[in-house]
């Protein structure tokens, strides 16, 4: 008989959550791909081109326009998935988070061990003297963000076109290929070379937790299609 949800996470010893923008969907933040996704509305300008370092350089007013509306959700609260698993970290649980997302809500509700593949909403830089600025002084600012030196701010989240930071992979890579369990949810798994990390897991259990179908549910030894929220709440 296949093992339950709550039977894996209470005999794993390391378990790694890897999540993607529908973990934070019960927050109020739209994914990217849904049918209430960022990429369903219809822009001038496609998001996937709007979100690139190419574009950020040569249309950055446009860039800062769309982002300040769309993608500094600063209102949203961790919902039932975070705050699960906020709380068996606290309980003693060796849990790593790998994060698709830029939110920082897994740190808000409490996680510690949390690798933000794409970086984050929260942090942003001086391109010229390196000064750091918080997300709401982004949100406030009008036009073009500048730093006190005058130059230019870009916030550390990973745009099309850009490396992923070598530390968090390397961190990442490690949490996932020594894991004995990994519970994937709430993506699309369209997304590299986030989605090839899971290649490096070598463990017992993979679990996918997802409202649609994705590439790997051939392979999880259990495959939950729902909401991460609801189902992390009942374990
Ligand atoms: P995606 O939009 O491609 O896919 C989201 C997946 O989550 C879909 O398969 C959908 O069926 C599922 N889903 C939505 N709500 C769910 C719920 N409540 N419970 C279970 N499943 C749910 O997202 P992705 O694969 O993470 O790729 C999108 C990229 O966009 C990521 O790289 C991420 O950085 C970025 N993004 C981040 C945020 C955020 O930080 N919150 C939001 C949007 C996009």
């Amino acid at each position: 008989m296949k093992p339950t949800l709550s039977q894996i996470v209470s005999e794993s010893s390391r378990l790694v959550f890897f999540g993607g923008a529908g973990v934070s969907t019960e927050s109020g933040i739209p994914d990217f791909r849904s049918e209430d996704g960022l990429y369903r509305m219809k822009y001038d300008v496609p998001p996937e081109v709007i979100l690139s370092s190419d574009y950020f350089f040569s249309h950055t007013e446009e860039f800062y326009r769309f982002y300040r509306d769309k993608m500094l959700p600063l209102w949203a609260e961790p919902n039932a998935a975070h705050k699960k698993l906020a709380e068996l970290e606290a309980e003693g649980k060796h849990i790593d988070i790998v994060t698709q997302n830029i939110d920082g809500l897994h740190q808000k509700a409490g996680s510690k061990r949390v690798f933000e593949l794409h970086g984050s909403i929260h942090r942003n830089h001086c391109l010229r003297c390196g000064a750091l600025y918080d997300a709401t002084y982004i949100a406030q600012s009008k036009g073009i963000p500048r730093c006190s030196c005058g130059g230019l701010i870009k916030p550390d989240v990973v745009l099309y076109g850009e490396p992923l930071d070598g530390e968090t992979v390397e961190g990442a890579l490690d949490a996932i290929s020594s894991a004995d369990t990994v519970i994937v949810a709430g993506t699309s798994l369209t997304v590299y070379p986030a989605a090839g990390f899971l290649n490096a897991f070598r463990g017992r259990h993979l679990v996918l937790i997802n409202r649609d179908a994705t590439p790997i549910d051939g392979r999880c030894e259990l495959v939950l299609h729902g909401k991460v929220g609801e189902i992390l709440s009942a374990l």
